[in-house]
């Protein structure tokens, strides 16, 4: 997208416009903090995943639907007041002008342009490339700086396409008819994403998924998400048709279900995980997976790097995940980059990161 650029004499300093505490990026000339992990006064928040939003702001500008996920999950009372960020239109807090842009993460996620005096930081929050059923793409803008994550920043991390992940799934259904198939994905983004794939690919059965994903996936269903028939694994009455009742379905569930005693109830179940690192083959088979599917909604080793030449910034900082090796390749083309060393942001594809907490207390 393109955003009219002021050019006046003087020009601030980037390191003066965004600031890494304790807290989170600290904007001191509209004092306002980007996704903080601690309560502060006014807070940006670039998507509903817990690590990055929380509760207890005294207020909050986002997406319109990042603050309708906020309240699913904290309650209404999750700020004092919050603000609606239209997507393109920038608000203006003291001499500092924010606007957010799609980031293709997951339903509302944004990326925030920080722009005052000629001066340009795109943070970019959580991101992905590859197309998703479920969200807004993403949208490079030009800037003078692009803050990134780097969740999987190595380069053993290239994901395969999404759609024949799910081929496979659906390909060890048909082996498998008997056998129920259990599929562990974060709640918000990623479970919704997999079930439009399932229903992309022409699969047209029920799907059932755990009572914790029943309000978020509402909250998709609600805003135009294609995912067909979803059922709530507890309405239906195992008791009165036996166990085989899940015999040959699909069952999306929290990853932190997998282990539990909560998929032991199934019938000899296919055990699946949708998550970027299941390319790991150790990790798949240290958590019990059977099947592992690599579906990511972060960007991967490649996507980073497409990511950072097409915005153009001539210095780059990375805020969580493999920065040093982003870091590492960005001096091996030239452009200046630094780690930012945010701490309290977790991955939510990973059962026992940070966010997968509420998952699990929700059953
Ligand atoms: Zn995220
Ligand atoms: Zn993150």
């Amino acid at each position: 997208m393109t955003l009219a650029r002021p050019r006046p004499a003087q020009m601030m300093r980037p390191s003066d416009l965004l600031i890494p505490t304790p807290a989170g990026l600290w904007c001191p000339p509209a004092d306002i903090y980007i996704d903080p992990v601690q309560p502060v006064a006014r807070a940006l928040i670039t998507h509903g995943h817990s690590d990055h939003a929380r509760a207890g702001h005294g207020a909050v500008l986002a997406t319109r639907a990042t603050l309708a996920i906020m309240a699913l999950r904290y309650g209404e009372g999750f700020t004092g007041q919050r603000q609606e960020a239209v997507p393109g239109e920038a608000i203006r807090i003291g001499d500092v002008d924010f606007s957010f842009v799609p980031a293709g993460h997951v339903l509302g996620s944004a990326q925030i342009v920080v722009e005052t005096a000629g001066l340009r930081i795109v943070v970019s929050g959580d991101y992905k490339r590859e197309r998703d059923p479920t969200c807004a793409g993403f949208e490079p803008v030009r800037c003078d700086i692009f803050i990134t994550e780097a969740t999987f920043g190595l380069p053993v991390f290239r994901h395969p396409p999404a759609h024949s992940e799910v081929g496979k799934l659906l390909e060890s259904v048909r082996v498998f008819p008997e056998r129920t198939h259990i599929v562990g994905a974060y709640s918000l983004g990623k479970a919704q994403r997999v079930m439009a794939l399932i229903r992309e690919a022409g699969y047209e059965r029920p799907l059932y998924i755990h009572g914790a994903m029943e309000k978020l996936t509402e909250f998709y269903l609600s805003e135009g998400a294609v995912l067909g028939d979803v059922r709530k694994v507890a309405t239906v009455d195992r008791k009165a048709v036996g166990r085989k009742t899940f015999g040959g379905e699909i069952v999306i569930c929290p990853p932190s279900a997998i282990q539990d005693l909560w998929a032991r109830k199934f019938p000899d179940p296919v055990t699946s995980f949708a998550s970027g690192w299941m390319r790991i083959r150790a990790r798949a088979r240290q958590k019990g997976v059977e099947l592992p599917l690599i579906i990511s909604d972060h960007a991967d080793w490649d996507d980073l790097q497409a990511t950072i030449r097409e915005t153009g910034a001539g210095e780059i900082w990375v805020t969580h995940g493999e920065a040093e090796a982003l870091v590492h390749w960005c001096g091996t083309v030239g452009l200046k980059a630094k780690p930012l060393h945010l701490v309290g942001y977790g991955d939510e594809g990973e059962a026992d990161a940070a966010g997968e907490g509420d998952d699990a207390a929700a059953v």
